[in-house]
């Protein structure tokens, strides 16, 4: 017997037969004697007209009332699920983030999870009811609803399966796995049947939203043992008795045999930055990259051009898409003091990744990599890595040929 935590996300709840269906994989493991905590995502692509409603609504908007609005989607799948577990026998009830509750900062829209209290839920648990919880939301310290950002019902559940000190947390989504890449636009990857949190960590961050970066992290800190998995396989005859296909995210130790490279990665989600004609003197660097870090914007890749003259010198950089026009506007109010030439604003990149542990102890990553895209013609625009990746910046229209290029060159497609 062992205690659950199961995720569905939005395509595994998209409509009244999805919902039976996750039912069905509910039923299957309380059936197995297990106890379940069930986290659930708004049905279908819910989230994102919630979204574009508070927006039409005002283009500029309390954030408060942002997070009463979308929020909303994941209390009808709960209340849903709940009705159709009661209704094929199983004991159900929803639980609310407030009633729970889901302790969180006051960060609307990006709010960080800080407790859980799960007393009752635990002696209800044990009792054979499964508890049915809306992911994305929670209570801010002052009692008002607070979402945890884009993707966050991956992160309720991890955190969930923490503070109940889970045996597994299982996220049911439309891919029965991890995979070497993004299976939308690589036809040949693979499964993995293993992942290092690091590794996920990695990916996760670095542009596959299979789950969400702050979901690993808390994996990794709480060791939550995290299998993803398919909810469109039967639930019939799949009894959790290790012969379930998906990947478990676990510790490094865990894998058997580790491969140099474990995946290719990309988001489109960034956006260039280029500085042109900047002084080449000692604090341009501080005062370029100081007013955007008081406006709270991240700066990514940066690269710096040999100056040719040792007057002025290129700078570029990259900052997340959502930022651009505020960075732009930034840089424009300290033109004065920073004296450049040009200021230019691009979204038309992408940044690929190469994810491996194996690279710790394996030389040579990089080197083949900017061979290959260089074979293809694909120019780099910035690098960036850590010990365990390589990002490279690219033109966007080459996307899809550079993944699936390093996906070939390190092995990683499926015969
Ligand atoms: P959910 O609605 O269940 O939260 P998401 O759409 O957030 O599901 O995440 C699942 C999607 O993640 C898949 O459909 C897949 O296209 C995408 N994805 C991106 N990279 C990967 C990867 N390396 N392995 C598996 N899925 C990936
Ligand atoms: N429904 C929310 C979203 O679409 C949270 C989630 O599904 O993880 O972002
Ligand atoms: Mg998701």
């Amino acid at each position: 017997m062992a205690l659950l935590v199961l995720k569905f996300g939005g395509t595994s709840v998209a409509d009244l037969d999805r919902i039976r269906a996750a039912a069905k994989h509910i039923k299957r493991e309380i059936d197995a004697g297990n106890q379940c905590a069930v986290v659930v995502s708004a049905m279908g692509d819910q989230t994102d007209h919630l979204v574009s409603w508070t927006r039409e609504a005002a283009a500029l908007h309390d954030a408060r009332e942002y997070d009463v609005v979308v929020s909303t989607g994941e209390q009808v799948t709960c209340g849903l699920l709940s009705i159709i577990l009661q209704n094929m026998g199983v004991p159900a009830r929803s639980w609310l983030g407030w009633q729970l509750p889901i302790h969180t900062d006051g960060a609307h829209g990006a709010a960080r999870i800080l407790d859980i209290e799960t007393d009752q839920l635990k002696s209800r648990l044990k009792n054979g009811e499964v508890a049915v919880v809306p992911g994305f939301q929670g209570r801010s310290p002052d009692g008002r609803i607070t979402t945890l950002g884009r993707g966050g019902s991956d992160t309720s559940a991890v955190a969930l399966a923490a503070a109940l000190g889970a045996d597994r947390c299982d996220i049911y989504t439309d891919v029965d796995g991890i995979y070497t890449g993004d299976p939308r636009i690589v036809p040949h990857a693979r499964r993995l049947d293993k992942i290092s949190y690091e590794e996920m960590l990695e990916t996760a961050s670095l542009g596959a939203k299979v789950l969400q970066t702050r979901s690993v992290q808390l994996a990794m800190v709480h060791q939550v043992r995290l299998l993803v998995r398919s909810s469109f396989e039967s639930a019939d005859g799949k009894q959790d008795d290790g012969g379930h296909t998906g990947t478990l995210v676990c510790d490094e130790d865990e894998i058997v045999e580790q491969q140099v490279v474990s995946g290719i990665a990309y988001t489109k989600d960034e956006a260039k930055v280029t500085l042109i004609g900047v002084e080449d003197k000692p604090g341009v660097a501080a005062r370029v990259f100081g007013p955007l870090a008081d406006a709270s914007i991240n700066v990514d890749m940066i690269v710096q051009n040999v100056s040719g003259d040792g007057e002025t010198t290129d700078l570029t950089f990259t900052v997340s898409a959502a930022d651009l026009d505020r960075a732009l506007d930034v840089l424009q109010k300290v033109k004065a003091e920073l004296a450049y030439e040009d200021l230019r604003g691009s979204t038309e990149i992408v940044k690929v990744s190469v994810i491996g542990i194996g690279m710790r102890s394996h030389a040579g990553v990089a080197s083949q990599m900017f061979k290959a895209l260089a074979d293809k013609g694909i120019n780099i625009e910035a690098i960036s890595t850590s010990e365990i990746k390589i990002s490279v910046l690219i033109d966007a229209a080459y996307a899809e040929l550079a993944v699936r290029t390093l996906h070939s060159l390190y092995g990683l497609d499926n015969a």
